[in-house]
């Protein structure tokens, strides 16, 4: 196994760095800690270093996880893949947060299947910064729509936006997309008191947390830098 002590360690280094940089408190970062193809023993030798967010894609091997670490009770886990519809009352179930909203239909789906005695569940909309075919999420004209129905939904709460930019080695590359998905989320929370209260930016990965951070992300998604290549990649 990668020495994750070390490299939680550096990660923790790179976000005091860039937060330290525009003047914003590591504090209000968010370490999300991506461990889709990685063991239950190494999310829970994380754990053991104080990680409590942890980012799963594939839902039957985040259920298998969950069970294994049924122990640690106060972990939180963040859906951060693609959701079909079938999957939605298991995901509502299991799940703290939901970060690849793009879909009045699984919003829906989520909100009815969300059990009563949880807390609401809470949302980002993937917004598709880049405009990429490939790649799924709204686009930039549609997020202000989708945000004022999925408000209306009793058993969710909406947070914010997440992007997955393309992916760009130069720093100022890459602070392009993040600036843009800042601009609008600005742009949401003033567009309704409703949406005031919006406070999250899920933005940055292993490869661009510095430029994320310094354009305001409130959360990094990384997942190699802390557990190494995963193991078993899909
Ligand atoms: C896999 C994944 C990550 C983590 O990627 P790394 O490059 O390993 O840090 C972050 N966000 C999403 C949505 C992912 O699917």
């Amino acid at each position: 196994m990668p020495n994750i002590i070390d490299n939680l360690c550096r990660v923790h280094q790179q976000i005091d760095n860039a937060a330290n940089k525009t003047g914003r408190h590591p504090r209000d970062i968010t370490l999300l800690a991506v461990s889709k193809g990685q063991s239950s023993t190494a999310i829970r030798e994380a754990y053991r270093q104080g990680q409590r967010h942890f980012g799963e894609n594939y839902l039957q091997e985040a259920l298998d996880k969950q069970q294994q670490l049924a122990d640690l009770t106060d972990i939180h886990w963040h859906f951060i893949g693609p959701i079909q519809s079938n999957k939605t009352r298991k995901v509502a179930e299991s799940f703290d947060w939901v970060h690849s909203i793009d879909r009045m239909k699984i919003a829906e789906r989520l909100s009815a299947y969300r059990p009563d005695n949880n807390a609401p569940l809470n949302i980002c909309l993937q917004v598709n910064i880049d405009s990429e075919e490939s790649k799924s999420g709204l686009h930039a004209h549609q997020v202000e729509n989708l945000a004022q129905a999925i408000i209306k939904l009793p058993n969710l709460k909406l947070r914010g936006l997440m992007a997955i930019p393309e992916s760009r080695q130069a720093i100022s590359e890459q602070k392009k997309s993040f600036a843009g998905l800042a601009k609008l989320l600005a742009n949401l929370q003033s567009s309704s008191p409703q949406l005031s209260t919006l406070d999250t930016l899920s933005m940055g990965m292993s490869g661009d947390i510095e430029a994320a951070i310094i354009e305001g992300s409130t959360l990094v998604r990384v997942g190699s830098a802390i557990f190494g290549p995963r193991q078993h990649p899909r």
